[in-house]
């Protein structure tokens, strides 16, 4: 069989990574893996039941009924007890609760197996906060995106205004900025980029520029291993 790269995207919220990896995905025809969804799903059910992100247990069993048919192209899918949950969870409130779930080692620990197997036969490029540093620490290609915290901010607050949301930008910053300190300084798998990673800082380009730079990247890799790629 062909052998096939992982390429891990990493960066904090906002940067760009889910809508740059998702296009990257579909232009070189490679699966794509949104990990946030993961602890997005994690956080809504635990709210709908009241579990507390001290009850390990609980949150464990959650992630055991965690399923992501992942397909060619469009939009990840997450279901969590045979319930497709993926359009209730990309909401700023449970993007917050899911940054508490994700500090939780059980959480992290659970859902290691089920990510690592989503890549196994690579073909994938997969998002998130960790995925070059522990998901996939050997992954072809490595990215970490960022961009300065208003730029972010303004995305943010654009996407939500286009979905229709009812948003105010300073608390959306606030949000933001709270979200990547929890992110960057909880014990287990913190954010940060792989020492072999090519950070990109998407402050002032735009998406279609940032695909392109990947692009170049991922095919000069894939000629190293001896990969034909689109
Ligand atoms: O990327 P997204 O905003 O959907 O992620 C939601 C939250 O899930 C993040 O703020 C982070 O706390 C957590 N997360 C994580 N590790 C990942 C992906 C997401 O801790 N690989």
């Amino acid at each position: 069989m062909e052998k096939k790269l992982i390429i891990t995207v990493d960066g904090p919220a906002g940067s760009g990574k889910s809508t740059v990896s998702r296009i990257l995905a579909e232009r070189i025809s490679y699966m794509y893996l949104d990990t946030g969804l993961l602890y997005r799903a994690i956080a809504y059910r635990a709210m709908q039941h009241g579990i507390s992100i001290a009850d390990d247990e609980a949150l464990r069993e959650l992630c055991d009924n965690i399923t992501i048919p992942l397909e060619m192209g469009g939009d990840m899918r997450v279901l969590i007890d045979g319930e497709d949950v993926s359009d209730n969870v990309r909401t700023e409130e449970i993007g917050m609760l899911a940054s508490s779930v994700s500090a939780v080692p059980a959480v992290r620990d659970a859902l290691l197996p089920l990510q690592r197997s989503a890549g196994k036969y690579g073909g994938i490029v997969t998002e998130g906060r960790d995925m070059g540093t522990v998901v996939f620490p050997n992954a072809d290609v490595k990215f970490f995106l960022d961009a300065d915290v208003g730029e972010r901010a303004r995305r943010r607050y654009a996407q939500l205004v286009e979905n229709g949301g009812n948003a105010n930008i300073d608390e959306v910053k606030r949000g933001l900025e709270l979200r990547d300190y929890r992110d960057t300084n909880r014990a287990v798998a913190p954010l940060k980029p792989a020492d072999d990673s090519s950070v990109i800082d998407t402050t002032g380009i735009d998406i279609e520029g940032v695909v392109k730079m990947m692009v170049v990247i991922v095919k000069e890799r894939a000629k190293e291993v001896g990969i034909q790629s689109r």
